[in-house]
Order: structure tokens, then sequence, then C-alpha cells
């Protein structure tokens, strides 16, 4: 069942949204050559606990710490360890938190000192195919508007775009119906009505779209080591469009 949300429940899930966004930009500085993603993990627990709530993924179904850090052909779901972080590498980290029973879900790409042109590109076009999507997000539109226009984008600059993973809706559980693929038919699918809390989340690949999953059963990765990226925001469906409640268009 696909659940509208009231006034109240939209203001806890924008507590919890500017939550997740604030940890992102806490995380920031600390994103450098030498880190290791374990110690990132550390930091954001604390952060995320210091403002009243607690991290949205640790301990769901089973996974074990609090953001998600995906370094290169790593696509999602990447376990903080002790990897440093090397010049060149790209990062993506899904950060989750859950405010009074209402949760926040959000992942950015980092790029640690200089990284190839190439990787910048998949970066730039990923994080514009999620906006690209979002310009879908209306009352009266499908959510196979949105998926298509992710895909679209993806398209025009050859990037793969991975079909496993889908976005998906928020509320007092951080995956909620509906689906929200990256791919898809416009005209198609549910319709999105006003007071609908959805996480749009394009994940895109240098390579070819196909994924597979380490030994730790948690760690997707891109099966022919390509590097992949991945942007998402959580947003609340307004009467005439959309609002981000994880942050905007830079993080
Ligand atoms: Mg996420
Ligand atoms: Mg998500």
């Amino acid at each position: 069942m696909i659940t509208i949300k009231s006034n109240r429940e939209i203001e806890l899930l924008r507590i919890a949204g500017n939550i997740v966004h604030e940890t992102r930009m806490y995380l920031i500085p600390f994103i450098k050559e030498g880190i290791t993603t374990k110690e990132l993990d550390t930091l954001a627990e604390d952060f995320i606990r210091s403002k009243g709530a607690t991290p949205s993924f640790k301990g769901l179904n089973g996974f074990p710490a609090t953001i998600c850090a995906s370094i290169n052909e790593e696509v999602v779901h990447g376990i903080p360890d002790d990897r440093h972080l090397k010049n060149g590498d790209i990062i993506s980290i899904d950060i989750g938190a859950c405010y009074k029973g209402y949760h926040g879900d959000s992942a950015w790409t980092f790029a640690v000192g200089d990284v190839s042109p190439k990787k910048e590109e998949l970066m730039l076009h990923t994080k514009e195919s999620l906006f690209e999507g979002l310009k879908q997000v209306k009352p009266g539109n499908r959510i196979g508007d949105v998926s298509h226009a992710i895909e679209e984008h993806a398209k025009k600059y050859n990037l793969g775009v991975v079909r496993e993973l889908v976005g998906h809706g928020v509320g007092t559980s951080v995956h909620e119906e509906p689906d929200v693929p990256n791919y898809g038919k416009e005209h198609t699918g549910p319709i999105l009505k006003e007071g609908m809390c959805l996480a749009i989340e394009p994940m895109l690949t240098l390579g070819r779209r196909d994924i597979c999953i380490l030994d730790n059963d948690w760690t997707i990765v891109t099966e022919d080591n390509s590097p992949a990226a991945h942007y998402e925001h959580t947003i609340v469906v307004t009467k005439d469009g959309y609002e981000i409640l994880t942050g905007g268009i830079d993080g």
C-alpha cells in the first residue's frame, strides 16, 4: 500500500531528512585520502545520535553499520571497514536516520582528491539524472515518468543503469511501497499524489549495467568492475511538484 502522509508526519519526515543532510555536510571535510570508511561510519553514527535520531540502516536486515560506503566499482551497500581512501577514488555514502519513528534516506558520491575525467562525468551525469527524474514529480504524473526520465538521461551519456536496485517509498519504514525503478516507460505505474514520500536514487555505471554481490552477502559491485555512482534524495510530493527533504542540488 502506498501511504499518503499527514502534515504532522511530513514535519517528522522533514526533521529526519534534515538530520541526514546535516550528517552528510558534517562528513564532507573528512572525506579525504587516508581516512578509513570505518572512521567515517563512527563519525556519522555519533553525529546522528547527537541529534536525537538513530541510524536507519544499522541492524536493518542485519546490516552492521550506520552508513553504506561504496568505493569505485561498488554500487551500493559497501560495509565500512579498515580500508583507507586513496587519491582518485570515488565513494558513495548512503545515510539513513530515524527521528521519532520517521526516516530520511539519501546518498551522494564524492571524489577523493583528483579523479579521472571519466569518473567526474559519471558523477555529474548521475546527479543530473536524479534531478531529471525529480522534474517529473508532481501530482497526476506516474512513477514511470520519473523512471523514464532517469533512464533517458543515462542513455544520453552511455551510462549503465542498474536495474536490480530501485528507489522506494519512505515513512515509518525506510523502505516502503512503491518501488521507483531507474528505467521504465512513461505514463505507467502508480499515480503520484500529494503527500507521498519517496526516495529516488539512480545508480549508474561507466560500463555495463550488470552487477554481482560480494562474499560478505551485502556489497553490490559492477560485474565488469567499472566505477558506479549513486545519488539519492528523499522527497515529498507537494500540490504542484515536490519538496526535497534531504538537502538540495548541491548535496
Ligand atoms: Mg539510501
Ligand atoms: Mg534508498
